[in-house]
């Protein structure tokens, strides 16, 4: 039975075809040198197989060889398809006689293939088998039948044949191209998941080794990473800090914010800096300023917030040094005018009691005892207050009595360099959210800044209004020896100073103090006519 011989040989090409296909997916080589070559050799033991399994029908030895030539010649190119070529008629040779249509029949064939694979040469080797393959049909039909004129009285002899082979050609390169797919599968998705790896080892470097303390949280605001930074800065392991409401752990003074930045960037969707307080597992706060980053998904929605916070505690602690040594550096200035003021009440004090005996109008003299020595009383308390050093609380304060005490703090001094204070207010509430000694340090600033321009005397304007906004402002005016215009954006400098024995850090402080309030300052001045400061803050309701 001729169908069960075929059937045969095409299970055989099958078989042999898909086992080098099979193993090199399971193995995970580097590509073979000279690839051609073995493949030429392996296409050859596959026809030599094919060969021993011909049969004979009418007198001729018939087989599929020429399957397992046309693919290796499309796939290799056309050096592995003459080895296996060169095989398959050695193979033929001594298989069997017919000697000459073999090797006729090789010669024209091999050409053909040769020649239409280099018509054929930059195609796919899908389209380049089908090619091959029918060009070895009708060199067949021209060669077999017509020229060697071998059993052309039986077409259904050659069309068995030449479908048999056909499928053989088939079935072989759908197993290749549906191998060598699965191939580039497997190798696309070991790719991936090696740059997968290598990149999420290049990140967890990055998180792992950093002294900055990292936070992702999901969009239902919990947190699901925190970097092992955390362990090193705040004591606590991650695990302890996943379990831990992490509210409970933020400054109960700056939760609000904490919430409020959520908030804020759940709707902006812009990353916002923050400025917050974290206890550490032996319970001391520690400052940090973080900048919370939103990551989004394609359609634009939130999906995760990336917070970044960095321990600005030994910053801090700088900057209250400094805010300090400024503070004493005024204080111990005004302390010789203080100790002037506080000995005219004194005096008077002392006359009034030396008198207490003689005099009968002991009514009177009690009040005026009495408003000397308050007067005593909010000079040494006001120098005893901004002398200080003390913990920031932010509370609600009318400005009007944070200018009124700075002005009667200052007005001793004032009055020994003949200079008057002038107060207008354009109403009377004037509340903001702030610290009432950095506040009253801005203004005791402003004011010694205008004073000492006029050292000959003058008068110094302060107008208190209501801005467009819920804000207010604050402007300064004096008669002094002005700014150069070139000048005034250094103001705010650190150790800027046009003075002999200043600091330059008053104004540096006093932005400092009033960005922390959200407001802002701003300077016009007209050089020996006097200069304007401005300060803009927020009003609370
Ligand atoms: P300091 O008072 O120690 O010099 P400040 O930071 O308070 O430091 O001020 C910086 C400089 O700004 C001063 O040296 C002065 O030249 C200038 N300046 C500030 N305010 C006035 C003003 N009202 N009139 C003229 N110059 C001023
Ligand atoms: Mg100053």
């Amino acid at each position: 039975m001729i169908l069960i011989d075929y059937i045969i040989n095409l299970s055989m090409l099958s078989l042999m075809v898909s086992t080098p296909l099979v193993i090199r997916s399971y193995l995970n080589h580097k590509p073979i040198k000279q690839l051609w070559l073995w493949v030429g050799l392996y296409g050859g033991v596959v026809s030599t197989v094919l060969v021993m399994l011909s049969f004979q029908d009418q007198g001729y030895s018939y087989d599929i060889r020429y399957s397992i030539i046309i693919l290796v010649f499309a796939y290799l190119g056309p050096g592995a398809g003459m080895i296996t070529g060169s095989i398959a008629l050695a193979s033929r040779l001594m298989e069997s006689e017919n000697w000459f249509p073999a090797i006729i029949g090789w010669f024209v064939v091999m050409t053909i293939l040769f020649v239409a694979h280099k018509f054929t040469m930059h195609w796919k080797p899908a389209r380049r088998v089908m090619v091959l393959l029918c060009s070895y049909i009708v060199t067949y039909i021209i060669t077999v039948p017509i020229i060697l004129n071998v059993i052309r009285d039986n077409p259904v002899f050659h069309l068995q044949y030449l479908l048999f082979v056909s499928i053989g050609v088939l079935t072989g390169g759908v197993l290749i191209e549906s191998y060598e797919k699965l191939y580039r599968i497997i190798k696309e998705r070991k790719r991936m998941e090696q740059t997968l790896e290598e990149s999420e080892s290049k990140y967890r470097l990055i998180a792992e080794n950093t002294s900055d303390l990292i936070m992702v949280m999901d969009k239902e605001h919990a947190i699901t990473y925190f970097s092992p930074s955390h362990e090193m800065i705040l004591g606590f392991r991650v695990a302890e800090l996943e379990k831990t409401e992490i509210c409970k752990l933020i400054h109960p003074e700056d939760v609000v914010n904490f919430r409020g930045t959520i908030t804020q960037l759940m709707e902006n969707k812009e990353s916002m800096p923050l400025e917050f307080r974290f206890q550490d597992k032996d319970g001391k706060w520690m400052d940090f300023e973080s900048r919370w980053m939103p990551v989004m998904s394609d359609e634009q929605v939130i999906e995760h917030i990336v917070i970044i916070s960095r321990d600005i505690s030994e910053r801090k602690k700088a900057e209250e040094i400094l805010l300090q040594s400024e503070k004493l550096s005024i204080v111990g200035e005004l302390a010789a005018g203080v100790a002037h003021e506080i000995r005219n009440p004194l005096t008077t004090i002392k006359g009034f009691i030396q008198l207490y005996g003689k005099e009968d109008k002991l009514n009177e003299i009690n009040n005026l005892l009495l408003s000397e020595l308050e007067r005593i009383e909010t000079i040494t308390s006001e120098m005893l207050s901004l002398g200080k050093p003390q913990a920031i609380q932010l509370n609600r304060a009318n400005l009007c009595d944070l200018i009124d005490h700075t002005v009667e703090f200052l007005s001793p001094q004032a009055n020994m360099k003949n200079i008057q204070f002038s107060r207008s207010y354009l109403g009377t509430d004037f509340f903001i959210t702030c610290e009432k000694n950095q506040i009253k340090q801005v203004f005791l600033n402003i004011f010694k800044n205008a004073m000492e321009a006029m050292p000959k005397g003058g008068n110094i304007d302060i107008k208190l209004q209501k801005g467009i906004n819920d804000d207010c402002i604050i402007s300064i005016q004096d008669e002094g020896c002005g700014i150069p215009e070139e000048l005034i954006p250094r103001l705010g400098e650190p150790f800027y100073t046009l003075k002999e024995k200043g600091t330059g850090l008053g104004l540096m402080i006093c932005h400092k103090i009033i960005k922390q309030h959200s407001g802002s300052i701003f300077y016009h001045s007209k050089l020996n006519q006097g200069t304007l400061v401005e300060i803009e803050l927020p009003l609370t309701n």
